[in-house]
């Protein structure tokens, strides 16, 4: 049956960014068959909901944007369409009570995706989406939409499409980024896939066992002009949060890594610290009681320092820029999300393909990056929501 049918759009991909343009072109009244490859819908943004899920960040427009950098201006006219408040409301209206932190992250109150997920897909349901998965889209044939399904292949024939295949990390859950070789072979130009707010690796010496697990928290990260004050864990691989995502493009860009230590206090406090008379204590203790360092703290500035000057000035000065030596990101499949994708010289402002009229593209499938925050989701939502809508647009002129 689904080969006869003509679909208004076809939308394939059922991440955050594909459920977005479902929902758009269902709401116009077309004709909406979803698609996608894994046996369920959104199972990374189920996986974001593990930590969380952070849908966006609470700030106003002038601040939101700069966080998509070269993208920033592409993206403009989507993400003021549908901005942190406006994303806000939409997830109120699916039911979902939601809270902001005190750096402007907002989260469902519950801390999981399951919830607004379960409610979207029925809000989806409700508008009339045929939803069918297992179901991995392999390329076209002419003008028709080819899949590889448990019933074999099928075309589908479509008056629009909607490609949200998403980036290339966390393959196992379906963003496997094997779509930019069919987008290749349509002689489309794609920016190679790099990993964005990725953890780093680090071969540790054995005394850093004992600290395995430990998080490491008022410090600041400085890679090339990128600084973090978020926090890190210390793991048996290397460095793993927040702080070091935000600085994880600077050093995958050949940055180096430094950490103050100590960000709230100047080097020659510090220093006047690091002179009182330190009797017979070893220097260990004499940081700890001097500086408050901790045990994290003071166990980086062991492993990266050593061995450490006896001098007050130059020991603050290595507290102060105390290089990170790594050995380079987690591998890509690891990290948050990928930098890279089908570039914006393929795309109309409308998100359309130049080369194929009637394809849209959204989601981190594009060529954007930002740092963790809820940026990323904003962006797939906002980037959905206008290929939805460019798509209806389409078939209005049709
Ligand atoms: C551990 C983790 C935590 C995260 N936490 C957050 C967070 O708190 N806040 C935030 O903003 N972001 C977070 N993110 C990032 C966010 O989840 C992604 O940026 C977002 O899911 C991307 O949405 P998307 O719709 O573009 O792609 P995806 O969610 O990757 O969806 C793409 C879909 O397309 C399907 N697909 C791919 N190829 C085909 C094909 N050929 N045929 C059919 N279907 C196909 C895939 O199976 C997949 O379901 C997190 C990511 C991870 C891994």
């Amino acid at each position: 049956m689904d080969q006869e049918r003509v679909w208004d759009a076809v939308v394939i991909g059922g991440g955050p960014a594909g459920l977005m343009a479902a929902g758009e072109l269902a709401a116009q009244g077309h004709s909406v068959l979803l698609v996608e490859a894994k046996p369920s819908l959104g199972r990374k943004f189920l996986m974001a909901g593990k930590s969380g899920l952070n849908l966006t960040k609470d700030e106003p427009l002038a601040q939101l944007l700069p966080h998509f950098g070269a993208a920033a201006e592409a993206m403009a006219p989507m993400i003021s369409a549908f901005d942190a408040t406006a994303i806000q409301d939409w997830a109120r209206g699916l039911g979902q009570v939601l809270f902001t932190g005190s750096t402007g992250r907002v989260f469902p109150e519950k801390m999981k995706a399951s919830p607004l997920l379960r409610a979207w897909l029925g809000q989806l349901d409700g508008l009339g989406v045929t939803q069918r998965t297992r179901w991995r889209w392999t390329g076209w044939r002419g003008a028709d939409l080819c899949f590889d399904t448990p019933e074999g292949a099928r075309l589908i024939k479509a008056r629009s499409t909607v490609l949200a295949l998403g980036g290339a990390s966390w393959s196992r859950l379906g963003s496997d980024g094997g779509w930019s070789d069919i987008l290749a072979a349509q002689d489309l130009s794609l920016e190679p896939f790099k990993p964005a707010n990725a953890g780093l690796l680090v071969d540790w010496s054995a005394h850093m066992q004992g600290q395995y697990g430990q998080p490491v928290k008022g410090v600041k990260w400085q890679a090339g002009s990128i600084a973090s004050r978020g926090e890190a864990v210390i793991s048996a691989r290397g460095l793993e949060g927040g702080g070091i995502y935000t600085v994880s493009a600077a050093v995958r860009d050949g940055a180096d890594l430094r950490v103050d230590l100590l960000p709230d206090l100047s080097g020659v406090e510090i220093t006047k610290r690091l002179a009182r008379p330190r009797g017979k204590a070893s220097l260990a203790n004499h940081l700890r009681r001097s500086l408050k360092l901790g045990a994290a703290r003071t166990a980086l500035l062991q492993e990266f320092g050593r061995p450490l000057p006896q001098d007050p000035a130059s020991l603050a000065t290595l507290i102060k820029a105390l290089p990170v030596n790594h050995a380079g990101l987690r591998p890509m499949d690891e990290a948050i999300s990928t930098a890279g994708g089908l570039k914006w010289s393929e795309l109309t402002p409308g998100l359309m393909l130049v080369k194929r009229p009637g394809t849209f593209c959204a989601g981190e499938m594009l060529d954007w990056e930002s740092p963790t925050g809820g940026y990323l989701l904003t962006g797939c939502f906002a980037t959905g929501r206008w290929a939805g809508q460019g798509a209806a647009r389409y078939l209005a002129t049709q």
